[in-house]
């Protein structure tokens, strides 16, 4: 990992290169500040820095041997810890090890990896994960030893605040004497939960917020499009790159259902079959995760075109756009058909999941539709 690809905090790079350059880097450094600010990212582009063997003024070079080790996150003398589960097979308290090639994985698809992210890609969401004594054993073990390749040990410890008693006191031992040449270099989100004995003997750095712009630049560069998505995900963020990130994302998906499903009603209501048919072809390209998200976005719709018809407006969820559209919308959907049109898109919904052939299922899909909008309101109505 690179300074240059990590956006914004020019001063903490800065302090971080001078450390290096004037061989000042202290055996234990902690980052810490708010989420989604890339502590994380920054800590990896450190040790990187100090073990190229090509270093530039303001970056390591990116391709010398070491470098490529670390494109990949396999350097010898780069050890990682972060809190983990219990999972499935293993017996003894789990450590980083058991989790290294997900770790990696998942650090290089997102340098902005937020801690629910992390247990999401090792199945385990809504579970805390920790850092136990045994994991302390292993860093002790690990700096035990002489540097493979590089003039340094380093051990990024990431959320060193998921640490359990017996496990911070152990490692506070090392910190207190620690091996020559180490780096322990930990990435903190709450300082106020780690033991004062780790915090006094650890020098602190740290990583603000970032700026709106900022945010704007580095959305820019995930190399998507929609300006007023960027600045809307941008304003919300709060500094938090992985916030905006997965805001732009999420709105990006429920800007492109909302595209899907209106025109699917429209084409319907019109009967426009060589429409539907591209329509058809379009959507059984975008994937089953995706054709899935589309059947939840809606199924949401046309129950709150329903309440919008039923309640004269007065109770439902929608954005905007939405609702400018569901104006139009709603007097279609009705006691007459509500029903029918939520079964065939939950019926579509099975047999997407069941693996089905997405071109029939969306075939089938349009054809109901036609037939329901087609529908009178019950007599009652
Ligand atoms: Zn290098």
């Amino acid at each position: 990992m690179l300074f240059g690809e990590i956006i914004g905090q020019r001063e903490v790079k800065q302090r971080l290169l001078n450390m290096v350059r004037d061989d000042r880097t202290p055996h234990a450094l902690m980052l810490f500040g708010p989420a989604g600010t890339g502590k994380l990212a920054l800590a990896v582009a450190m040790v990187q820095y100090l073990a190229c063997g090509n270093r530039g003024d303001g970056d390591s070079c990116g391709v010398c041997p070491s470098c490529m080790k670390f494109g990949k996150l396999v350097h010898p003398d780069l050890h990682f810890v972060v809190p983990v589960l219990k999972a499935g097979g293993i017996t003894a308290p789990p450590v980083t090890d058991d989790f290294i090639v997900d770790w990696r994985e998942a650090l290089l698809s997102d340098h902005y990896i937020t801690e629910n992210l992390w247990y999401e890609a090792i199945g385990a969401e809504n579970k805390q994960g920790i850092i136990n004594v045994r994991e302390s054993e292993s860093i002790i073990r690990k700096l035990s030893f002489k540097p493979y390749e590089s003039d340094y040990r380093m051990m990024v410890l990431w959320l060193p605040e998921k640490m359990n008693l017996p496990a911070a006191n152990k490692l506070l031992k090392l910190i207190e004497e620690p091996p020559d040449k180490t780096l322990i270099l930990m990435v903190s989100e709450h300082t106020e939960r780690i033991i004062p004995t780790i915090l006094s003997r650890t020098q602190l750095l740290h990583v603000p917020p970032l700026t709106d712009t900022e945010i704007r630049e580095g959305l820019k560069q995930q190399g998507t499009g929609d300006e007023q998505l960027i600045e809307d995900a941008a304003n919300r963020a709060n500094g938090n790159f992985s916030l905006a990130l997965q805001t732009l994302r999420q709105d990006e998906s429920e800007s492109h259902n909302f595209e899907l499903f209106t025109r699917l009603m429209r084409l319907c209501y019109a009967r426009n079959i060589i429409e539907i048919n591209t329509w058809v072809d379009q959507g059984a390209g975008i994937g089953r995760e995706r054709q899935k998200q589309f059947i939840d976005y809606s199924l949401h719709l046309l129950r709150e075109n329903f309440m919008l018809h039923m309640e004269n407006g007065t109770l439902n969820y929608m954005s905007g756009r939405e609702r400018e559209f569901a104006l139009k919308f709603s007097p279609f959907i009705h006691h007459g058909n509500v029903f029918d049109l939520v079964e065939a898109f939950g019926l579509a919904g099975n047999h997407i999941e069941a693996n089905g052939n997405p071109r029939i299922i969306l075939m089938d899909l349009s054809i109901r539709v036609i037939r329901l909008l087609m529908q009178k309101p019950a007599a009652a109505e």
